[in-house]
């Protein structure tokens, strides 16, 4: 039996893909295993793939082909999941010199695809589907959701990964009550809909009202959130959970109505504007989205509408994309903006952006201390997930939260002192 396994990983997408890839080792027994940084010097590789963005397909494409390549002249052992493995054409997938085809919630019973693939040498190609499912791993991210109910006309997740299923209430408790054990005390809870989490009669608010219970335990943050699923009861929770961090991803994708009626996002600008306004009555909260750019149909009007948002909205991260056609989506048919025009909108956009971390001036922030540079700087992690270099005395302060006044910014980093 092959014992010793020299794995490398290539994870392409979204932070729930590095959160599976991270937590692969805690599903692999019985075998020795060393993660290697180059590929050539691995033996298996295991790919997470992501193809919501068509840029990623290709060169998961390209990537597979040099891998096959190498596969002619040694042993090497070759997995994907991801999204390509649901949304490709899996007969086509079974085709390639791939060993071993998993969809990412069959993921976690990879160990025993090991095992059956040395003792059978045989391929194995599987799609699990299951509707709820507990874990054991330990993480500071914690995945309590996948999929999605929506039907936003660009996108493929709802295709892809399915409607959504949530993981059990009792599987995330237990196991932010492990993780506590470890003291770590900043946790991300992520889903490609996060805030529609809805585990029979517990729901995203009462999710976070029941961890924010746990004590010793500090900054809840949650990614990524829609603005469709959040309800009148958040603005409570928020204004009296103190733990849950007063940053939040909450994409518009377009400042234009017309825009967001053609991509089925179901809100209008007016409400998007009214929710950062009332979040903002409760705490000092920052904001980052995503915006997509050239979406068919999408006149110069609309894109300046896309333009005052951001100018409106101070968004301290802003994510932007030209619109891409995917196959499987609704809006594969809509009529595409030239490239030419894309292109434009995309260097007007990209010159309009300025940073808008100026408003952390002479603010007093909270931050967890991640670590040290030398004996008497720190490093913190703030709330908005940039970090803050800071003056202090003594190691002890490493994983605590402490305040820190920002006195300066240098492109995404904070300086501040300890307060
Ligand atoms: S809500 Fe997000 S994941 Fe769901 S369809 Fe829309 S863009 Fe895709």
């Amino acid at each position: 039996m092959f014992i010793f396994i020299k794995i490398y990983i290539k994870t392409y997408g979204c932070n729930i893909n590095n959160f599976e890839s991270e937590n692969l080792f805690n599903n692999i027994k019985y075998y020795k295993i060393l993660q290697t940084k180059i590929f050539f010097l691995s033996n298996l590789i295991f790919l997470n793939s992501c193809i919501i963005r068509k840029n990623s397909q290709i060169k998961i494409l390209k990537e597979l082909k040099k891998w096959f390549f190498i596969k002619t002249k040694k042993k090497l052992i070759i997995i994907l999941t991801g999204c390509m493995v649901d949304f490709e054409n899996f007969n086509k997938l079974k085709k390639l010199k791939i060993d071993i085809i998993i969809n990412d919630i069959s993921i976690f019973y990879l160990n025993k695809f090991l095992f059956f693939f040395f003792k059978y040498k045989k391929k194995i190609f599987l799609i699990k589907k299951k509707k709820y499912f507990n874990l054991k791993y330990n993480n500071k991210f914690i995945l309590i959701m996948k999929g999605c109910n929506h039907n936003c006309t660009y996108c493929v997740i709802p295709q892809s990964k399915g409607r959504e299923i949530y993981f059990s209430y009792k599987y995330i408790i237990n196991s932010l009550i492990k993780k506590i054990k470890f003291k770590l005390q900043d946790i991300t809870l992520l889903g490609q809909n996060v805030n529609s989490y809805n585990f029979g009669i517990i729901n995203f608010n009462d999710l976070i009202y029941n961890i924010s219970k746990i004590k010793n335990y500090n900054r809840i943050n949650f990614f990524s959130s829609n603005l469709f699923d959040f309800n009148n009861d958040f603005y409570y929770i928020y204004k009296n959970i103190k733990k849950i961090s007063s940053h939040i991803h909450l994409p518009i994708q377009s400042g234009s109505n017309y825009i967001l009626r053609q991509m089925n996002r179901k809100y209008k600008v007016v409400k998007y504007l009214k929710f950062i306004k009332n979040i903002k009555k409760i705490k000092f909260t920052t904001f980052s989205t995503d915006i997509i750019l050239g979406f068919p149909n999408e006149k110069f009007y609309d894109f300046d509408f896309s333009l005052k948002i951001i100018k409106k909205i101070n968004f301290i991260d802003i994510y932007y994309f030209l619109y891409s056609k995917r196959k499987n989506t609704i809006s594969y048919c809509f009529k595409e903006n030239e490239i030419k025009i894309k292109k434009f909108k995309f260097f007007i956009f990209n010159n309009n952006i300025k940073s808008n971390l100026l408003i952390f001036i002479n603010k007093i922030l909270k931050a967890y201390v991640i670590g040290y540079i030398n004996n008497n700087i720190f490093i913190g992690k703030l709330d908005n997930l940039k970090l803050v270099f800071f003056e202090y005395y003594s190691y002890k302060i490493i994983g605590n939260f402490i305040f820190v006044k920002i006195i300066k910014i240098f492109k995404n980093i904070f300086l501040g002192i300890y307060k």
